[in-house]
């Protein structure tokens, strides 16, 4: 082992890569590592209107490549492994990754969340054979065709209105008899001529041999049966945090969100938690960056006083 780093950002999405700019920027020697592509959920969606001064050009993949770049220009090092094991207790953290090990005296955990299944019959048999979790990633191969969409918050009523420029018809399944979502993409679905709603409605089944072909709905409130011919069904029923790295090690609550004060700390000294993978009630990219930054500087002020000479 060589090199002892500042801070060891776990996480590449815009937590980890505002964490890094601001680490990088205060001058402290700052590795980020990312196991999959770097931008995060961010780098999956294709509309992003409402992070401040996104307006032109606000697609999620330029936005976080543009914060990816600006990282790496004061000085952030990206090292593309998995982090499999932490240990957090000492003074000096030791990560260890799929390819190698790494040490610091900060650790800021960015590491985001993943989607929730829906929970019906044949879900995991069938995805990536026309059950998906992206519309960014998949839209494409529905051109055309007939999907549903199952949820009703803002990621669902998004990736619904993203699809109408694909596919030929989106059903959009609810299991409640309205949106949660914000009413200004309540009322663009609404008038959308291409998307048609089904309330009070859970899907039971995916139905098709090796590829979807249809689902079974369930009336919620009478119980009913029908089915639903469709050739894809998009799943947007939430998200739960990526943290089993640090299960028994730092505090959570039931979900595994990880509990921090609002200066980022987690309850063991040192260790820091951004973004969507703490406990927190607004999960987007303003609120995600915006804990990245207050991370780092934190992270800043620790190594100051607890590695004072
Ligand atoms: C479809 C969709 C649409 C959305 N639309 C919007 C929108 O319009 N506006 C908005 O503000 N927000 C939107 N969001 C939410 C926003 O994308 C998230 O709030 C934001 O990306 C959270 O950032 P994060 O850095 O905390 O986590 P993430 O973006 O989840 O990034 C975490 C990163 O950590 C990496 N990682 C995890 N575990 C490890 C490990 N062990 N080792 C190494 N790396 C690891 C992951 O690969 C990932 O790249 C949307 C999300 C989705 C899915």
């Amino acid at each position: 082992m060589s090199k002892v780093y500042d801070t060891i950002i776990i996480g590449g999405g815009p937590a980890g890569l505002s964490a890094g700019l601001y680490a990088s920027r205060g001058k402290m020697s700052t590795l980020l590592l990312e196991k999959g592509k770097f931008g995060g959920q961010t780098a999956t969606t294709d509309e992003l209107e409402n992070y401040p001064g996104s307006m032109e050009d606000c697609t999620g993949p330029a936005l976080v490549e543009r914060m990816r770049k600006q990282a790496e220009d004061f000085g952030v090092e990206f090292v593309k492994d998995e982090v499999l094991e932490v240990e957090i207790e000492g003074k000096i953290k030791k990560i260890k990754c799929k390819n190698k090990e790494f040490e610091a005296k900060t650790i800021i955990i960015a590491t985001g969340a993943y989607p929730r299944l829906a929970g019906f019959k044949n879900e995991l048999e069938l995805r990536g054979k026309g059950v998906s979790y992206c519309a960014t990633c998949d839209a494409d191969f529905f051109t055309d065709l007939e999907v549903a969409v199952v949820g009703g918050g803002d990621s669902a009523l998004t990736e619904a209105l993203y699809l109408t420029k694909f596919a030929e018809k989106i059903t959009i399944i609810h299991r409640r008899d309205e949106f949660r979502g914000a009413k200004y993409l309540v009322e663009k679905v609404e008038k959308h001529p291409k998307i048609n709603i089904i309330f009070d409605t859970v899907v039971e089944e995916a139905k098709g041999d090796g590829i979807v072909e249809g689902l079974v709905i369930k009336n919620v409130k009478t119980g009913e049966l029908s089915d639903l011919t469709v050739d894809g069904c998009f799943v947007f029923a939430g998200y739960l945090p990526i943290s089993d790295l640090f299960k028994g090690k730092i505090k959570m609550n039931d979900r595994g969100d990880i509990i921090t004060d609002e200066d980022m700390r987690c309850d063991v000294p040192g260790i820091f938690a951004a973004g969507d993978v703490r406990e927190k009630t607004l999960r987007q990219v303003v609120t995600a960056t915006a804990d990245g930054a207050i991370a780092a500087t934190i992270a800043e002020k620790y190594i100051e006083e607890a590695f004072e000479e």
